[in-house]
């Protein structure tokens, strides 16, 4: 019970500082889009007016709730990405939270969801995905690896997981010598790379089908424009956190069928 408390306790606390970081995350990556040299300076400015944006307005969530989503100052409607780069980060963080709960391994998961969600937005905003935030999340991996006590079990579970993003790069490769066309974006493949140093070779399965799944419920729920290509990043990166979270006992039901 005590447990139960704590962990709700936790998750709430989580929730803020996911949704906040969301925010932040949402407004750096759109001024990265608009070309701004340095993204994270200065304070939050409105897209439309460019009226510099008090305390009252940057409460996550509940400021875009109570002004319907529209500018105080100009009444210009603020794009939906802001409500939903908030809740993604709450979203993610809570499920991180509930996962792991207060211990040193959820450092590193949070870390990871704030990348993912970082390289989700840049994705979004203009289908990048910047090598920058890959040599972060790579970079994560490896300071946890020591501080975790990882070794050599570890190091052997990684290299079986990277032959999956191998396989399916020689695959894209193949396909795109056949289609003469893009089968899939190269800054996906590094993603699952990248993606291979924190989950085992099923997981990697798991995240590139629930990515796959996501991807085809937005493009069904949102009528998904035809030949506006649809970023495959955010897909992937939700994939990855529900698998980080929950793949386990998924992949534990799937195996016990053989
Ligand atoms: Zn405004």
């Amino acid at each position: 019970m005590e447990e139960q408390l704590l962990t709700a306790c936790l998750c709430f606390w989580l929730a803020v500082l996911g949704a906040v970081l969301g925010s932040f995350l949402d407004c750096a990556a759109s001024r990265w889009a608009a070309g701004d040299p340095r993204p994270f300076a200065g304070r939050s400015r409105c897209a439309s007016c460019g009226h510099t944006l008090g305390a009252r307005d940057l409460v996550p969530v509940f400021s875009f709730l109570f002004r319907r989503g529209r500018c105080r100052y100009c009444g210009e409607t603020i794009p939906a990405e802001c409500l939903a780069a908030e809740l993604a980060g709450a979203a993610a963080f809570v499920c991180v939270g509930a996962r792991f709960g207060l211990c040193l391994e959820l450092g590193q998961w949070l870390v990871f969801a704030a990348l993912l969600l970082a390289l989700s937005l840049t994705d979004w905003a203009k289908r990048i995905i910047p090598d920058k935030l890959l040599a972060l999340l790579a970079a994560n991996r490896a300071v946890w690896f020591f501080a975790l006590g990882h070794g050599v079990r570890e190091v052997l579970e990684a290299v079986k997981a990277l032959a999956v993003p191998a396989a399916l790069l020689v695959l894209v490769l193949v396909m795109e010598r056949l289609l003469g066309r893009e089968a899939m974006g190269g800054g996906d493949v590094k993603l699952l790379f990248v993606l291979a140093l924190y989950l085992g070779w099923a997981e990697l399965f798991l995240t590139l089908l629930a990515g796959c799944v996501l991807g085809l419920l937005w493009a069904a729920l949102t009528g998904g424009k035809k030949g506006t290509a649809m970023p495959f990043g955010p897909f992937l990166a939700a994939g990855a956190v529900l698998t980080a979270c929950y793949g386990g006992p998924v992949l534990e039901w799937y195996f016990g069928l053989f």
